[in-house]
């Protein structure tokens, strides 16, 4: 009996290495959304480049108004992402509807009511096709256009901290879609339906900067502008999938 198991021990060891080896084989594939975050396939960004991005701006009053929320927007997608995020003084035209910018090259800009709808702005972004190559499916850069009327005073709130928190999140969003995350509304009541500000929230009950239709993220003073902690997944998830397609 004992001769028995020392000679199917290794029997077993064996067959179960066999087994592991086609799953460490096919280990690394892309994802592409998880609780909190959804990357933006639908616009086909599938990945962020290990190329650095620049934020450039519209015109000299959006760069004026825009470099301080850019450059933390850039700080914590570097530190979270480990890519490149500069903020550049480059003053360039935004392009045409259905165009897009030099590669890499985020437009940032300020305009009353971009969309004609009070209190909205919007993002547009291209991603990179060139089938075959590491980048096909990263993001390419875009432009956004930040509604000037979120200045105007007690626009999200009479709270001057929310007020300036709320202003920061409304221009991360935007860069949000930029670096490829669309909104992670989703069915979190099962009622069927996915509604506005129906998403999934952190620990202490904030929305995800990037739900729909705005007013996520958080309302403190350090946290404004800041992609949540259950964001934070998806923008390293990005950088992940950089050469999976
Ligand atoms: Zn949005």
């Amino acid at each position: 009996m004992r001769l028995r198991v020392r000679l199917t021990l290794p029997a077993l060891l064996a067959g179960l290495l066999l087994a592991l080896a086609p799953g460490q084989a096919t280990a690394a594939s892309a994802v592409y959304s998880g609780p909190g975050w959804r990357i933006d396939t639908a616009n086909g960004i599938h990945s962020l480049s290990p190329a650095p991005y620049l934020f450039t701006f519209a015109d000299s009053a959006s760069r004026t108004r825009l470099t301080p929320y850019a450059q933390a927007v850039a700080a914590q997608l570097t530190s979270v992402t480990g890519a490149t995020f500069t903020v550049t003084t480059i003053i360039e035209a935004p392009p045409a509807e259905g165009s897009c910018p030099a590669e890499h090259h985020m437009v940032l800009g300020v305009k009353y009511r971009p969309t004609g709808v009070k209190g909205m702005s919007r993002a547009w972004s291209c991603y990179t096709n060139r089938p075959g190559s590491p980048d096909h499916h990263a993001a390419w850069g875009g432009w956004t256009w930040i509604d000037s009327e979120y200045w105007y005073a007690n626009w999200f709130s009479t709270n001057a901290t929310v007020n300036a928190a709320q202003i920061k999140n409304a221009i991360t969003h935007e860069i949000g879609h930029l670096v490829g995350l669309a909104h992670p509304n989703t069915d979190v009541d099962g009622d069927g339906v996915v509604e506005d500000y129906e998403c999934v929230r952190t620990t202490y009950g904030y929305l995800p900067v990037m739900c729909a239709p705005g007013l996520g993220g958080y309302t403190t003073s350090s946290g404004g502008g800041q992609f949540t902690s259950i964001e934070a997944p998806g923008l390293r998830q990005l950088v992940a999938n950089y050469g999976l397609g």
